[in-house]
């Protein structure tokens, strides 16, 4: 079981359009214990390191029975290692394999006012539940059990809006058929992305300690009209992108006061018409999640009907726990 969760999980986190940076998590049960990603690893990594802790599942239960969902004690032999933020999500499926992705397809559709239904004529035939937007960790664990709970049944897929994707399964293989599955049945052709940076234009963010992105996608914003429209309206559309490329989107305008005098730095800066820079200390995260929010712009075909993060929504990921949120996406 082992070696076959190692290549589930670096096969989910090698693929940036299912997970971006230390997103998403894995986890598996023996009977016993849960084993769960542990926060701050990447999946792409898991065959070269361990990147599992284990927990005992009893005990799991017994503490979301009592209304505790943040599980921050892991092992002693791993001491170093704590559990993903999301393990009460894991606990709360009785699956032997649970894996949690952000595919940029489920986000692009589950940001669409009335995606519900899209998502049901999608996914007919699939024992699938939708999970309207609540905040990681335990706020969406808890509507995630409260969910199975008026069912009288735990789904093997779980769509959750403006975040991604759960399944469960019998085994690492059934987990990856049911990921690709979804994702062929949501797929979405992202208009064409052939952006080219105008260096001279962003010569003074260059100089400022700005730097290019390597992905040409993660320009959108900058040259696709939609996407500039978006970004402008609908910065936040899920969780992580709040955390690492910050609440509101930073344009030069070129006639407001300079962005670069910001503080904190922007980690990303949006140039109408040139490109997009990030920060120079921007980590492989950020990067990552900025591909993946371009990805989802290239997917939308209106900027009308998407439901993004409310202000009091984004404050919630900025303000909480912060600091262990952003240590998890730092490599
Ligand atoms: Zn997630």
């Amino acid at each position: 079981m082992r070696s076959a969760i190692n290549g589930l999980s670096a096969r989910l986190g090698k693929d940036r359009s299912l997970v971006q940076g230390p997103g998403g998590n894995v986890s598996w049960k023996d009977g016993v214990n849960l084993h769960v990603k542990a926060s701050g690893t990447w999946l792409a990594d898991a065959m070269e390191r361990d990147i599992f802790v284990s927990l005992s599942l009893p005990d799991l239960h017994e503490r979301m029975d009592r209304g505790e969902y943040a599980f921050t004690i892991d092992r002693e032999s791993k001491p170093s290692l704590r559990p993903s933020i999301e393990t009460a999500l894991h606990a709360v499926l009785p699956h032997r394999v649970v894996a949690h992705v952000h595919p940029v397809d489920v986000i692009a559709r589950s940001v669409r006012r009335g995606a519900q239904v899209t998502f049901a004529r999608l996914l007919e035939g699939l024992d699938w539940i939708w999970i309207d937007y609540a905040k990681p960790g335990e706020p969406l664990a808890k509507a995630m059990r409260t969910a199975a709970n008026d069912m009288g049944s735990v789904p093997a897929v779980w769509v959750l809006a403006n975040h991604g994707l759960v399944v469960g399964a019998d085994d690492p293989a059934q987990a990856m058929r049911l990921v690709d599955e979804i994702c062929v049945r949501v797929a979405i052709s992202p208009r064409a992305a052939a952006f080219g940076p105008q260096l001279d234009a962003l010569q003074p963010w260059l100089e400022a300690g700005y730097r290019l992105p390597q992905d040409p996608v993660a320009h959108a914003p900058a040259f696709d009209a939609l996407a500039s429209e978006l970004a402008r309206r609908h910065w936040v559309m899920y969780p992580d992108q709040a955390v690492v490329l910050g609440a509101c989107g930073v344009f030069d305008r070129g006639d407001g006061p300079d962005p670069r005098q910001l503080h904190p730095v922007a980690p990303v800066v949006v140039v109408p018409g040139a490109g997009v820079v990030l920060a120079e200390g921007a980590n492989p995260a950020c990067e990552a999640m900025l591909v993946c929010y371009c990805e989802v712009l290239l997917r939308c075909d209106t900027a009308d009907d998407i439901v993004s993060l409310t202000p009091e929504e984004i404050n919630e990921i900025v303000h909480w726990d912060a600091e262990a949120f952003r240590r998890q996406l730092v490599r």
